[in-house]
């Protein structure tokens, strides 16, 4: 029997077998050419995984709040408006760092599971003093997705840059960048990008670049300031050695494979694919009778599913359970209901098997918690998407 379980969770996934072989190659010199070739590479690579041909990609050793920080930082001077969009533990992080970098910070905050309406924030941003608007595309501690389409739409509308956290959506989720008028979509390598943790990702578009350009005062954090990296990220590109501080080499070009394989699923397919693996988990979760953390399955994420555990059912007894049977599935993180729901990921790798294989585990599970429903209605019902 192999010895394996699913590792289910939202953020660190499975990861590809030829990932990991770039991970643990030897090291080779930051300026050796295969690796320049490399880097160069993959910031190609990224404006074609994020559909934003005119964006300037960087790639920095960090997690995906450094990629927050990334935006904060360059973008923000202090007095500068912004609201934050907040759907969810991400969105109140974007409140306390651009607060810290001197923003005067306005939030609008979505009821538990639900979004924040439109017409709120266009009243909001109606009063023409903002600089930036913040939100995240699929806030990992409700399970919620914003529409990124019409946020872009009124960013460009009242002249406002837009900062997408997509740390839980961009490879996964649909997200057309450019086109959608998203000045800054920001990731972290360990989701649905595909790469062990510690790569903080971000693709600035030519607003946000020209923002960070006119500023009046320096950046106020040393390691993030783009005048440190535009350099260095627009030598790798053109093929040339450059140093400002030691890129993390092995996961640079495990990135580039798995933006390699990613490309050559192609992000059309790629949107399709967690489209269903969404639809799939959460037609599984309704038959089991659990309900979800979204109010609305209009706006549950496809990268992730979070639902309520069900009356006399803790996470203690169920989750350890689902581990024995064969998925790893993560707790609740919002603190105001922390243990009263958990998530299931399924993004990046995720085959329709081994969303299958979750669902079973996740069943036999709650079968062994005195949980009582008919054995595979919630694989059967995410059979039934799947090959729909
Ligand atoms: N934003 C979102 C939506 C996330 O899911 C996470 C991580 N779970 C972060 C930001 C922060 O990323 P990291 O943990 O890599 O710092």
């Amino acid at each position: 029997m192999k010895d394996r379980t699913l590792l289910m969770i939202p953020g660190p996934i499975e990861f590809e077998p030829a990932v990991l072989g770039a991970l643990g190659a030897p090291t080779t010199s930051h300026v050796a050419p295969e690796f320049i070739e490399a880097f160069g590479q993959a910031l190609e690579r990224m404006r074609k995984v994020w559909l934003c041909p005119s964006g300037q990609p960087f790639v920095i050793a960090g997690s995906g709040t450094l990629a927050m920080d990334l935006a904060g930082a360059n973008l923000i001077e202090p007095g500068d408006k912004a609201l934050v969009l907040s759907t969810g533990v991400f969105g109140d992080r974007f409140e306390d760092l651009l607060t810290r970098y001197g923003a005067q910070v306005t939030v609008l905050r979505a009821p538990l599971g639900g979004t924040i309406p439109l017409e709120e924030v266009e009243t909001t941003l109606k009063d023409g003093t903002y600089k930036l608007m913040a939100f995240t595309h699929v806030d990992t501690s409700t399970g919620v997705r914003v529409d990124p389409q019409p946020l872009g739409a009124l960013g460009r509308k009242y002249d406002v840059l837009t900062v997408l956290d997509g740390v839980c959506s961009v490879a996964g989720e649909e997200l057309r960048q450019e086109e959608w008028g998203i000045d800054v979509a920001l990731t972290a390598s360990q989701k649905a990008i595909g790469v062990p943790p510690g790569l903080a990702l971000l693709v600035a578009g030519p607003r946000a670049m020209a923002a960070w350009r006119s500023r009046k005062t320096p950046v106020g954090n040393y390691y993030v300031d783009w005048s440190k990296w535009l350099p260095i990220m627009e030598a790798y590109e053109a093929r040339k050695p450059s140093y400002f501080g030691t890129p993390a080499v092995n996961l640079v070009c495990a990135l580039n494979v798995s933006l390699g394989q990613i490309l050559n699923e192609g992000m059309e397919a790629r949107f399709v694919r967690h489209r269903k693996l969404g639809q799939a988990c959460q037609a599984a979760i309704g038959a089991l009778g659990l309900s979800q953390v979204p109010t609305s399955h209009e706006y549950a994420a496809f990268t992730l599913t979070a639902p309520y555990y069900p009356e006399n059912v803790t996470g203690q007894d169920l989750l350890p359970k689902v581990k024995v049977a064969g998925a790893i599935l993560a707790g609740g993180l919002h603190p105001q209901i922390k243990a009263r729901y958990f998530r299931i990921g399924h993004m990046g790798t995720t085959k329709p098997g081994d969303l299958l294989a979750t669902i079973g585990a996740l069943e036999a599970g709650l079968l062994g918690c005195g949980f009582k429903f008919e054995p595979g209605v919630g694989v059967a019902a995410a059979q039934r998407v799947l090959l729909g």
